[in-house]
This record gives structure tokens, C-alpha cells and sequence, in this order.
């Protein structure tokens, strides 16, 4: 089979797009600053569209909100459905509409933290937009990242995304009460993120019944 990838040096404009990444870092640098500053620790959680981030983060809401004050920016192109989900249990929220851009960057969050009083919260969760290519190149500042995949994506989503489960501190394989019906094996999925990320930390996880938060919980060092 013949397969056709592009030389070094040969993507177009490769050059804008490096200054482009450089540029990112240097705002995600500043973000982490400013949040470290104010006491803040920052998810930021990434999963294609319908994975489940939302649910899960509706999850963490429910068992964190007596013990933290929690601050939430929600990433979409253009709705305000997932704000309007995670208003309960948190004390803030920010919505980001991205348009055409298919990944929250880190000045759209350095944006968003200005309008928010980061005196008055603890924790910050960052709902990225739905897709597991681009957010990986671009850093937000967040102290952890947490990408979720769910088993209804089939058996290929983590050697199909080398990027993003290299990136992740925290991987959530959501679901797993369907992965019968979907033939489809959660220890080959933990597997396949360990050979990329042998430092990720692997939780199955139920977002209708609550299984596995605690351990998300816990993997994000809140208690
Ligand atoms: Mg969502
Ligand atoms: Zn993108």
C-alpha cells in the first residue's frame, strides 16, 4: 500500500502555524500564573462530541460542590446547552463560543478568566469543544488534562489519537456499562493508552450510575 504523508518542512504555512503554537504556550504560560496566583486548580477536559465530558463534569459538580467553590468555562461553536447543564453545582460559569474553531485556545481562556472573580473559587473546569485532534497542540494553562473517550466510539479511538492520550494526565474510558453491546474491550483500551502514556492514570467510568468519579476524584488530587 502506498501511503503519502507530508515531508518536513512541506505542510502549508507551517511557519504560521508554529508561531501560532509558540504564541499559545506563551498565553498558557501566563494563564497558569494567574491561576496559581489565586489558588486555583485547573481540569481541562477534552473528548470528541457525545463522549460524555459534560455528564462527567455534572458528576464532579455533584460530589465536589459541598466541599469547593467551582468555577466552569464551557467550549462550543456556537450553543450554550453544556453551560446551561453545568449551571447547577457551580458558582460560576463562562460560556466560549469558538465558531469556526474547533478547540478552545489559551487566549480565549485568558479571556474568559477575566471575567471571572478568581478570588471566589477553588477549582476551575474547562469543557474543551468536542474533538480529539487540535486540542492537544494547544496548552490552556490547566494543570491537568483529562480526555474522555466512551466505548460507543468503538474499539480504535486511542491508536487513532496518539496526540491527545500523550497529552492527558487522566483518562476517563466512559460508558463501560455498554461495552458488551459493543463488543467492544476496556482493558485493550487502558492498554493502548499505557503504551502511549505509560504515566496516565485510567478510569472506567458510568456517568448515569456514578461509577468511577470517585477515582477521577482522586486522580485530580481533590478530595
Ligand atoms: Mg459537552
Ligand atoms: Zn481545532
Amino acid at each position: 500500500m502506498e501511503i503519502i504523508q507530508p515531508k518536513e518542512g512541506e505542510t502549508l504555512d507551517i511557519e504560521l502555524e508554529e508561531s501560532l503554537l509558540a504564541k499559545n504556550k506563551q498565553l498558557a504560560e501566563g494563564n497558569r500564573v494567574v491561576l496559581d496566583k489565586n489558588g486555583i486548580i485547573a481540569i481541562d477536559i477534552m473528548g470528541s462530541i457525545g463522549s460524555g465530558k459534560t455528564s462527567l463534569i455534572q458528576n464532579l459538580l455533584k460530589q465536589l460542590k459541598d466541599k469547593y467553590k467551582i468555577g466552569v468555562i464551557a467550549g462550543d461553536l456556537t450553543t450554550e446547552i453544556d453551560a446551561e447543564r453545568l449551571e447547577e453545582g457551580s458558582t460560576q460559569i463562562v460560556q466560549v463560543h469558538t465558531g469556526k474553531e474547533c478547540h478552545l485556545d489559551a487566549n480565549l481562556i485568558k479571556r474568559a478568566l477575566e471575567t471571572v472573580n478568581l478570588a471566589a473559587i477553588d477549582i476551575l473546569f474547562i469543557e474543551n469543544v468536542g474533538n480529539l485532534i487540535c486540542p492537544a497542540e494547544f496548552p490552556l494553562g490547566a494543570h491537568k488534562r483529562l480526555v474522555v473517550i466512551s466505548v460507543t466510539e468503538g474499539p480504535y479511538m486511542v491508536i487513532k489519537h496518539p496526540f491527545i492520550f500523550r497529552e492527558a494526565t487522566i483518562v476517563a474510558i466512559n460508558k463501560v456499562d455498554l461495552k458488551e453491546h459493543m463488543g467492544v474491550s476496556t482493558a485493550k483500551l487502558k492498554e493502548d493508552v499505557l503504551k502511549m502514556n505509560p504515566k496516565a492514570k485510567v478510569v472506567e467510568t458510568n456517568c448515569v450510575t456514578g461509577e468511577g468519579i470517585k477515582e477521577i476524584i482522586q486522580c485530580m488530587n481533590f478530595q
